[in-house]
């Protein structure tokens, strides 16, 4: 690994693993991290939760797990360029939606309404738990026992009165501190994904039109150096070129914009970054696009109606499913009604928040069609 900054994650400045194992001997321990992520059960069942469209809606839209994937595409090359732990980057990026439930949003605001007397539900707290608890596949602890630094980069954020029972990693939240720069840049190489795909799957769903986006000025902009430098392009290639550039332009003033911030500030030191207020940041006007284009994208996708009927559907899927088991608990399969035994509510949201969107579906019509067995 080419040498790294004075403040990035390190194996020397690490807080290490809450479980103490032996070094891993061909690799680093953040690598390690990622090839354990990357081994789960909740890492393969990103393939089939919905990012915007369910899964079965198109082959063609990104799933959970080809949006983790660009994030982690997007954020390596961040870490990269600025001297940065890469791998621990990646395994944030990798890991970042492991806690997600079926149906996206929808399926997670309708788990959190369930939840609400029993402690709620959060997808980001959930991924955490996921790596902390949930995945089985060790003999000596449960979990994937990730090093500190990785697990303080998949809690992007968390409620103060939550951030206690989280100990030394909820700190932050209650201190008002911040996580690594590969943690914060995770964050926001998060947003360029989503943003920047959910367009090119939004006009490929036919939802979005492409002269809405002339409204739009990252687009606009960047359309227009597209239809200068070909023009004579259209449709798909036309768009590819148009986002790849939006895709571009952030990251750029991203590394920019966070190098400015790191310089300014002085910081030499891991402790620093955590201390100091957010460095990664876009500039100013570049803020303000993105932020523009994530407006556009709530009120012209996410709240479209065709979106919204998914949106209800699922809503009632997982409200439904949720109901049933509270009732009865015997109906959950084995490992989940122990687990019922010390926390019914949780154990029932364990076990909703790892279901695929076809399992979810599947399980619906299991325990509510009649004439289904
Ligand atoms: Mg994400």
């Amino acid at each position: 690994m080419a040498e790294l900054a004075p403040y990035a994650v390190s194996e020397s400045n690490s807080r290490g693993r809450q479980h103490p194992e032996q070094g891993p001997i061909a690799r680093s321990e953040y690598q390690r991290d990622r090839d354990r992520v990357v081994h789960s059960t909740a890492f393969r069942r990103l393939e089939y939760k919905t990012q915007v469209f369910v899964n079965h809606e198109g082959d063609l839209f990104r799933t959970r797990l080809t949006h983790s994937i660009e994030v982690a595409q997007i954020a390596r090359t961040l870490a990269r360029a600025m001297s940065l732990n890469e791998d621990l980057t990646e395994a944030i990026a990798l890991s970042h939606d492991l806690g997600h439930t079926p149906f996206g949003h929808a399926g997670q605001d309708a788990l959190n309404a369930c939840m609400r007397e029993h402690g709620g539900f959060e997808h980001n707290l959930q991924s955490l738990r996921t790596v902390d608890l949930l995945e089985e596949r060790y003999g000596a602890f449960d979990g994937l026992n990730l090093t500190y630094e990785t697990r303080e980069g998949i809690l992007k954020h968390c409620a103060r009165k939550k951030a206690r029972d989280l100990g030394e990693l909820g700190r932050r939240f209650i201190e008002g501190t911040q996580p690594s720069l590969e943690a914060q840049l995770c964050n926001l190489a998060d947003e360029i994904g989503y943003n920047n795909h959910d367009v090119d799957d939004g006009l490929r769903s036919g939802l979005i039109e492409m002269e809405q986006l002339d409204e739009v000025g990252i687009w606009a902009r960047h359309v227009a150096i597209v239809r200068n430098a070909y023009p004579q392009i259209a449709g798909r290639r036309l768009i590819h070129e148009t986002v790849r550039r939006m895709i571009n332009s952030l990251a750029v003033d991203l590394i920019e914009e966070t190098s400015r911030n790191i310089r300014e500030s002085g910081i030499t030191a891991l402790e620093e970054v955590r201390k100091a207020a957010a460095l990664a940041a876009f500039s100013v006007g570049m803020h303000a696009e993105h932020k523009e284009l994530k407006h556009f994208l709530r009120v012209n996708l996410y709240q479209h109606f065709q979106v919204l009927r998914m949106t209800n559907k699922a809503r009632r899927i997982i409200t439904d499913l949720f109901g049933a088991f509270m009732e009865d608990p015997r109906l959950l399969p084995p490992q989940y009604v122990k687990m019922a035994i010390a926390d019914k509510p949780r154990a029932i949201a364990d076990y909703v928040a790892g279901m695929t969107d076809r399992y979810a579906i599947r399980e619906h019509r299991r325990l509510f069609a009649v004439g289904e067995i």
